[in-house]
Formats: structure tokens, C-alpha cells, sequence
């Protein structure tokens, strides 16, 4: 059976600092949800939980207090909300959640890939593809030997634009298939969620073949799936749908490649 489009585990409302849509509300995004057939859709804010040191300054409102101030989550009979977040990782891989915050999180998405930010997820302005796909794979090993609540986490936008910004093809093409072998089976061993939310409707096919490369070989490891927009804005939220769909049927994804929340 074809994987369905029914939940969305990776967006943002308005508590999150580069949120800029004041309609991004969670009672907005529940009605954006019913109306695109959702069931099951989880708030991810960014965090950087107080009670984890870092040597970083992260910004106020990705304090866990910050983050649980939209508690509690509106409900609907046909859709359930979540509490989730994206927990950051800093450049010495420590990851910005507590055992504390994480009890009371239903979901936690953690981008490895945030290499934008530097000085606080790599310490200096990555300069080439080559220095890119060195801390793409270095991150994510880092992550994988990490003490998480696996079967509630997921790897969040593997080959976003933030891996080098306009040149993110560049720097996947260098990913050697080995390498992204040992890391996808140690996923699936550890039954961590895939994010799914690369751009694919639009591409050429030549170009469509570099970006799903890895998801592929995640697929062949047995790496289970979650859809997650990452939306910051209700446009996009509500726009998400048909590039979903053209994801699902570019990687012929089934409804046993889906990643369930705590199963
Ligand atoms: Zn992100
Ligand atoms: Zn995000």
C-alpha cells in the first residue's frame, strides 16, 4: 500500500525566532492541518534547553520554558497535536535537550545539518563542499552513538539548502555510497526517524538523482520515514502537500517504510 500523507512532524509557529508569520498560530496550523487531511501533526519550535552547558549563546526563546509557553496544544477530534522540538546540536555535538524536557516531549527532530550557523554548530564559516560533506558525515556519526530516545526522534532535513547554501547538491554528490551505508544501517538499527522534505517537484531528473541518492540508500537499510515541512509560515504549510506526494512517489515509499512516534 502506498506510504499516505496524513502527518507533518517538523514545523514552526510564532515562538520560534526565525518564524515571521504572526499567522503562524497552533490553532491556525490545526485548521491548515484538517483541511490538507492530517492526522497526527507535531510542534517542533527550536530548542536549546537551559539546563544543557554549551559554550554557544543560544537565542531566549529556545529555552524549553520558552518553547512549553504554547501549552497547552489545541485538539481536534480528527487531528492530534503534538509537543515536539528541534533540539540544535552545537559544534562539540553536544545536543540541547535534557533528560527533564525530553520526558515531557512527545517527539524531537535534530538537525545535523544546520551548518549555517557558525560558531555555534561548526565553529567557522565553512568555506568548501568538501569541508561540507566532512561535517555532514562527522555530525551524524556523532549523533548515532548518542543515548536517545530513538523510537521518538528523527534525523531532521538531511540535504537542505543549510548544508551550503545554492551549492547543497555539491556537497551531497560527495557523500561516498559506503559511507552513507554504514550510517543508514546504524539508523535503522536504532529505529530513528528519516526526515522527508527536500524540494523534489521541479527537478530535472539528473538533478532529482543527486538528492534522493541518500534517501534511496537509506531505504535500502530499512530506515523508516516521517514527512515533516518544516514550515515557517502557513503558505507553506499549506503548499507542503504536493511536494510530499512527489517525494513518496519518487523514492515508491509504502506505508511499511513509515516511521510511527514511540513504536
Ligand atoms: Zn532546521
Ligand atoms: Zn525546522
Amino acid at each position: 500500500m502506498r506510504y499516505i500523507a496524513d502527518h507533518d512532524f517538523h514545523f514552526h509557529s510564532t515562538i520560534s525566532p526565525c518564524c515571521h508569520d504572526e499567522n503562524q498560530t497552533p490553532e491556525n496550523i490545526l485548521k491548515c492541518a484538517k483541511e490538507n487531511g492530517l492526522k497526527k501533526i507535531c510542534l517542533t519550535n527550536h530548542l536549546w534547553d537551559e539546563n544543557v552547558k554549551s559554550p554557544v549563546e543560544w537565542h531566549p526563546k529556545q529555552r524549553f520554558s520558552s518553547i512549553s509557553s504554547v501549552l497547552p496544544l489545541p485538539q481536534d477530534d480528527e487531528v492530534e497535536f503534538l509537543f515536539g522540538a528541534e533540539a540544535d546540536m552545537d559544534y562539540e555535538y553536544t545536543v540541547g535537550v535534557s533528560e527533564e524536557s525530553l520526558a515531557k516531549l512527545d517527539f524531537i527532530v535534530i538537525p545535523t545539518t544546520h551548518l549555517h550557523l557558525a560558531g555555534h554548530t561548526v565553529r567557522e564559516k565553512i568555506q568548501t563542499p568538501e569541508e561540507a560533506a566532512k561535517y555532514w558525515v562527522i555530525r551524524l556519526e556523532e549523533l548515532l552513538k548518542k543515548d536517545l530516545p530513538w523510537h521518538k526522534t528523527g534525523i531532521a532535513h538531511l540535504t537542505c539548502n543549510h548544508i551550503m547554501k545554492g551549492r547543497a547538491p555539491e556537497v551531497i554528490k560527495l557523500l561516498d555510497d559506503k559511507v552513507l551505508y554504514n550510517l543508514f544501517e546504524k539508523c535503522s538499527e536504532k529505529g530513528v526517524g528519516i526526515e522527508l522534505n527536500m524540494k523534489t517537484l521541479n527537478l530535472s531528473q539528473e538533478e532529482k538523482a543527486i538528492v534522493l541518492r541518500p534517501y534511496f540508500i537509506a531505504k535500502d537499510c530499512g530506515c523508516k520515514f516521517y514527512l515533516g515541512s518544516d514550515s515557517h509560515k502557513i503558505e507553506a504549510l499549506k503548499n507542503s502537500k504536493e511536494n510530499f506526494e512527489d517525494i513518496i512517489t519518487s523514492l515508491d515509499l509504502k506505508e511499511s517504510d513509515k516511521f510511527l512516534i514511540g513504536k
